[in-house]
C-alpha cells in the first residue's frame, strides 16, 4: 500500500463522525433498494435487458454517435466533440467566454468532476454555483464528493447546520432538515435567476430524438438549464441510448438501485434550445461529447464497465467502502466502480491500491442494475499489475517463494509443519498478538493460534486410517 493510501485509510478509520455519517446514509439505501428490489420480480429479467442495451450501443457506438449528432443538430443544438477532459474543459470555458459569462450555475455532474470543469472555470475567473443541495454543501465546505449520488454523505446533519450558519446571509434556525433546505433554496435561487449560463451533465443521450435527459429529486437540473441564455451539457459518450423507450428501462433499474424509489421527483428530456412559441428555454444549446479515456477502455478489455449507470450501489454494499468512506479512495471515483475506472481513466501505476482494496466478496456484482462484473474486472486490474511489476519487491519475493514451494510437495510440508510451529510459538491461550512478518495483521487484530495439524497431514493420515 502506498504510504499516501495508508495515511487516507488511517484517518477514514480513526474518524467516528465519519463512520456515523456513512452508516446512515448507506444503511439507508441499502434497505430502500431491498425493498424496491422485493416489490419488483421483474428485476432479473430487467437486469438482463439493461445489459443488452448498454452492450449493443457500446458495440454499435460510432453508429449512435452519428445518429445523435445529426438527430441533436436538427434540434438546433451545437455539438462539440473532446477527445480529453482538459479539450471538453477548453470548449466549456470559451463557450462561458463567447456568451460573458461571469456565473455559471451547475447540476450535479460527476463527469465534470472527473475532467476537472470546477477548476478550469475557477481559473478562467468564472463564479461556478453548485445546485445540488449536496453539492452546495460540499461547495460550502471545499470538499470534493464522497459519494457518487450522495456527494455530501461524508457530512452529518448537525456538520451540515454548522456550515449553513457560517455561511448563508440569512440562514434563520437551523434546528431541522427543512430549516436547513430552506435556508438553501434562499441562497440559491437568487444564483438561479442571475446566472448566464447554466451546465449539466446528462444521464441518457438518446439517439434517435438528439434529446439528453437528467434524473434529479430536486428540481435543480431544470432551474439551471432553463433561465440562462445558454446550456451546455457535458456527457461521457457512453450515455447513448438508440431510443427514448430503452432510457426508459435503464432508468427503471438507475433509481430503484441509487434511491429506492420507482422514479425521481424530475425526469427531464432536453431537445434542442428555445423555439418560438416557446415561453423558456436556453437560446443556446450546447452538447460536448467527451471520450476522456472511454474508446481506450474498448481497447484494454474493459468494454463492460462501459454499462456503468453510476447508481452507487456497488458503494453503498461495498465493505471497504462502509469503513473508509469515498475521500479515501484519493479518486473522483470511489468503491468497486472507481477501483476499476480510476486505473482506466488515468494509469495504473498511481492507483494501484485501488484495485488491491477489495475483497472479492462479489456483493457489488451481485447487486449491479447491469450485471458488471466488478470482482473479474478488479481481478483483471491485479493481474496486470504483477504483468507490469508494479507489486512491491518483497511481495513478488514472497510470492515466488511460495509457488516455488507449492511446486514441491515434501519441501512445502515441510516448509508448513515449521511455521505452524513457530506460530505456536508466539499463541497465548490460543490467539497470536504479535509475531514476526505477520505485523501487518496483529496490529489490527489478534491471529488464531493453528488448532492442530495442518489440512495436508490430516488427509494423509484419514488415508491411512
Ligand atoms: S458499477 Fe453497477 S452498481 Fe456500481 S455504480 Fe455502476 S451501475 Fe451502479
Amino acid at each position: 500500500m502506498s504510504a499516501a493510501f495508508d495515511a487516507r485509510v488511517r484517518a477514514a478509520l480513526g474518524n467516528p463522525l465519519l463512520k456515523i455519517a456513512i452508516d446512515r446514509t448507506t444503511g439507508t439505501a441499502r434497505t430502500k433498494r431491498a425493498a424496491a428490489m422485493a416489490a419488483w420480480p421483474e428485476f432479473a429479467e430487467a437486469r438482463v435487458l439493461g445489459r443488452d442495451i448498454k452492450d449493443h450501443v457500446i458495440a454499435h457506438l460510432d453508429h449512435y454517435l452519428i445518429e445523435f449528432e445529426r438527430n441533436a443538430l436538427a434540434s438546433g443544438a451545437r455539438v462539440h466533440w473532446a477527445r480529453t477532459g482538459q479539450e471538453a474543459c477548453d470548449i466549456v470555458v470559451k463557450i462561458c467566454q463567447d456568451a460573458g459569462a461571469r456565473s455559471v450555475t451547475r447540476a450535479k455532474s460527476m463527469l465534470g468532476e472527473e475532467i476537472g470543469l470546477p477548476h478550469a472555470l475557477a481559473d478562467a475567473g468564472i463564479e461556478r454555483v453548485e445546485t445540488d443541495l449536496a453539492e452546495h454543501i460540499i461547495q460550502l465546505a471545499g470538499d470534493p464528493p464522497s459519494h457518487i449520488v450522495w456527494p455530501a454523505l461524508h457530512k452529518t446533519r448537525e456538520q451540515v447546520a454548522a456550515l449553513f450558519r457560517a455561511h448563508h446571509t440569512d440562514p434563520g434556525a437551523m434546528e431541522t432538515v427543512e430549516q436547513m433546505v430552506a435556508s438553501a433554496r434562499r441562497v440559491l435561487r437568487e444564483k438561479f435567476m442571475a446566472a448566464d449560463v447554466g451546465i449539466s451533465g446528462a444521464n441518457f443521450l438518446v439517439a434517435d430524438t438528439g434529446a439528453i435527459c437528467t434524473v434529479t429529486n430536486e428540481g435543480n437540473a431544470e432551474l439551471t438549464t432553463t433561465p440562462p441564455r445558454v446550456h451546455i451539457v457535458t456527457a461521457g459518450i457512453e450515455k447513448l441510448v438508440p431510443t427514448t423507450s430503452h432510457a426508459m428501462a435503464l432508468l427503471r433499474l438507475l433509481v430503484r438501485s441509487a434511491t429506492g424509489a420507482e422514479l425521481t421527483q424530475y425526469t427531464t428530456f432536453h431537445c434542442g434550445p428555445k423555439q418560438s412559441g416557446d415561453r423558456d428555454g436556453p437560446a443556446e444549446f450546447h452538447i460536448v461529447l467527451v471520450d476522456a479515456g472511454r474508446t481506450k477502455m474498448l481497447d484494454d478489455g474493459l468494454a463492460e464497465m462501459l454499462r456503468c449507470l453510476r447508481c452507487g450501489a456497488c458503494l453503498n454494499h461495498c465493505v471497504v467502502y462502509r469503513q473508509i468512506g469515498g475521500h479515501a479512495y484519493g479518486a473522483t471515483y470511489p468503491g468497486p466502480m472507481g477501483s476499476v475506472l480510476t486505473p482506466a481513466l488515468t494509469n495504473l501505476a498511481d492507483s494501484v491500491d485501488l484495485p488491491r482494496a477489495c475483497t472479492l466478496n462479489g456483493q457489488c456484482e451481485e447487486v449491479c442494475p447491469v450485471a458488471i462484473p466488478l470482482p473479474t474486472l478488479l481481478r483483471g486490474w491485479r493481474d496486470r499489475s504483477w504483468r507490469e511489476g508494479l507489486e512491491p519487491v518483497p511481495l513478488r519475493a514472497g510470492m515466488r517463494l511460495w509457488r516455488f514451494m507449492v511446486q514441491r510437495p515434501a519441501l512445502n510440508r515441510i516448509g508448513t509443519n515449521m511455521a505452524l510451529l513457530a506460530m505456536r510459538l508466539f499463541a497465548r491461550r490460543g490467539w497470536i498478538r504479535s509475531m514476526p512478518l505477520a505485523g501487518g495483521w496483529t496490529a489490527h487484530r489478534d491471529f488464531p493460534a493453528p488448532q492442530g495439524p495442518s489440512f495436508l497431514t490430516q488427509i494423509r493420515s484419514r488415508g491411512k486410517q
